[in-house]
């Protein structure tokens, strides 16, 4: 059994949602299960809708609902034309679009929107786009089962980034998804969205359906991981950024993660944990290039000096200096105990006897957290930087890697630097504004030639 999950493009339109079918048509003998994204952008507009509707603008919010309502039943008309449930389907997509609608207007009753209503706005992206590609699969006669992916990903109640409860997702897949499979049918679900234990919809956070597939290969015992997308696989740099960027055939997974966590969008950064955990290989596809062979993220990928770079703009600097409380014990675990308060992770972190650098990719919480750190020393901030993380096992076992990282940043600015402790990954904080060059010109001295 393995688990193929299609990104927001890959079930974007009619022509993609064909693709789609190609790919799980050929691989019928593997008995996948199906995860997908909402169509690309759906997720993003009705977030958008939402908070539209609670600042007041409800004539737009409901234009936006009208939108989706149009592309999916485009979308509808253009696959499930000849199927005998084609029309159940599209009337009940039409359904979710007037329930939208309805979401949209109690949000501007109330105005204002909180965390759970968000996320049962956003959730109908991927509600849509499961059932329409299900009715779409069976248009070609694979045996599709709809699966309500919010009765199988039990979650905490942490609206907008849900934490996923794996003990229960086990249970729940043995129970629903296993008898489906067995029964030779395959399972689509939608990614991305979950319920609490007493059914409340939540969602994994933005980017989240990698990781719907990387916990259900696991509660599953998947022997593969598919996720399907739209460029090669894992690249050396992003393409959007560097436009040689080359495809990694072969990759670790820490090294995976690492770029996950530090911006290559490609996977969302929790995707790998679950697969670690029981080695199961994760492969990226191109749903436009089928025949590309693909990234495969395992254990024993071969090592390489420098594997990527990867890159993420519009994070803010925390800078908590307490000249006060020098050597002070305790002045580290009350920073951290602040983040951990205020639910904020930080990625990069530097210390010196009487003072802390982070920085923060999330600064939603950032008034109360300056509040609670002022108690603690003097707090400054500096915003619109970036993170610019240079990933590979070379970069701590070989001496020249570093020396090449640094010379060839020239005379950026470099405001913080931090080598993790596996020594794959090298992470820089620059101006934001430089973080574009900052990665060209990083990717051309380990890139340029076949050497690196
Ligand atoms: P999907 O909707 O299929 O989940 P995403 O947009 O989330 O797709 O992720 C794919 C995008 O990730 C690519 O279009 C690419 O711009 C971006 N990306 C960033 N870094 C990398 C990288 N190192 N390798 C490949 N793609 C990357
Ligand atoms: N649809 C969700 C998003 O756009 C989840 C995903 O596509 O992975 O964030
Ligand atoms: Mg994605």
């Amino acid at each position: 059994m393995i688990v193929v999950k299609f990104g927001g493009t890959s079930v974007g339109d009619a022509d993609a949602i064909r693709r789609a079918t190609d790919v799980v048509a050929s691989r019928a003998r593997r008995t996948p299960v199906v995860v997908v994204s909402a169509a690309s952008g759906t997720t993003t507009e009705l977030i958008e809708l939402a908070e539209q509707a609670a600042r007041g603008q409800l004539i737009g919010a409901l234009r936006s609902v009208e939108h989706i309502r149009e592309r999916h039943i485009a979308m509808c008309d253009a696959l499930l034309r000849n199927v005998p449930t084609g029309a159940d389907t599209t009337a009940e997509i039409a359904a979710m679009c007037d329930e939208i609608a309805s979401l949209a207007e109690a949000l501007n009753t109330l105005g204002h929107v909180t965390p759970r209503s968000l996320d049962a706005v956003a959730s109908f992206g991927e509600q849509m786009s499961s059932l329409l590609v299900t009715e779409a699969f069976r248009a070609r006669g694979i045996p599709a089962e709809h699966v309500d992916a919010r009765e199988v990903m039990v979650t905490s109640d942490h609206f907008t980034s849900a934490e996923p409860r794996p003990d229960a997702i086990a249970e729940r897949a043995r129970e629903i998804i296993a008898p489906l499979v067995s029964a030779g049918k395959v399972p689509v679900l939608g990614g991305y969205i979950g319920a609490t234990s007493s059914g409340i919809t939540t969602t994994l956070g933005r980017g989240g359906s990698d990781y719907t597939a990387s916990l259900l290969g696991a509660a599953l015992g998947a022997e593969d991981i598919e996720i399907w997308t739209d460029v090669d696989g894992m690249l050396t740099a992003d393409p959007r950024v560097v436009s040689g960027a080359r495809l990694i055939p072969q990759i670790r997974f820490d090294e995976a993660s690492e770029l996950a966590s530090f911006g290559a969008k490609v996977l969302h950064p929790n995707t790998i944990a679950p697969a670690v955990r029981l080695g199961i290989p994760v492969y990226i596809y191109n749903t436009r290039n089928p025949r590309q062979s693909g990234t495969r993220i395992t254990f024993d990928a071969p090592r390489r000096a420098v594997t990527a770079i990867a890159a993420k703009g519009d994070v803010t600097m925390v800078k908590v200096s307490a000249p006060r409380m020098l050597l002070a014990q305790g002045f580290l675990r009350g920073v951290f105990e602040i983040f951990e308060r205020h639910r904020t992770s930080v990625d990069v972190v530097s210390t010196s006897e009487v003072s802390v650098s982070v920085t923060l990719d999330d600064a939603s919480h950032l008034d109360e957290l300056v509040v609670d750190l002022r108690m603690l020393g003097d707090v400054a901030l500096e915003r619109n930087r970036a993170i610019v993380a240079i990933v590979g096992s070379g970069i701590g076992d070989r001496a020249d890697c570093m020396g090449r990282a640094l010379t060839a940043l020239g005379d950026l600015h470099i405001y913080m630097l931090s080598l993790s402790a596996t020594g794959i990954n090298l992470t820089l904080v620059l101006d934001g504004d430089r973080m574009q060059d900052a990665v060209t010109a990083l990717h051309s001295e380990f890139f340029a030639s076949a050497s690196a």
